[in-house]
């Protein structure tokens, strides 16, 4: 399995994660552009495949993540 085969480059912004067509409104503008509505700024969308793999790791993840806070909360205390 590739990683191509989970996500693919947005099509919409060209894989930049900004919205088109700023660039040429001058230099100050270039700062400002807005991310891509497309991929939410990141320059790629999942796959259906790469949708299906993030929902099966999701909670593993986010019990992965309460545990580490609850160590971090023991060692403080
Ligand atoms: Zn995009």
């Amino acid at each position: 399995m590739l990683i191509s085969d989970l996500k693919r480059p947005c099509v919409k912004c060209d894989g930049s994660g900004f919205q088109a067509g700023f660039d040429e409104w001058g230099s100050i503008q270039t700062n400002l552009r807005k991310s891509c509505p497309a991929c939410s700024g990141r320059g790629h969308n999942l796959t259906e495949l790469g949708q299906n793999l993030w929902k099966l790791y999701r909670p593993m993840l986010q019990d992965l993540i309460r545990e580490e806070l609850q160590n971090k909360s023991t060692i403080l205390e």
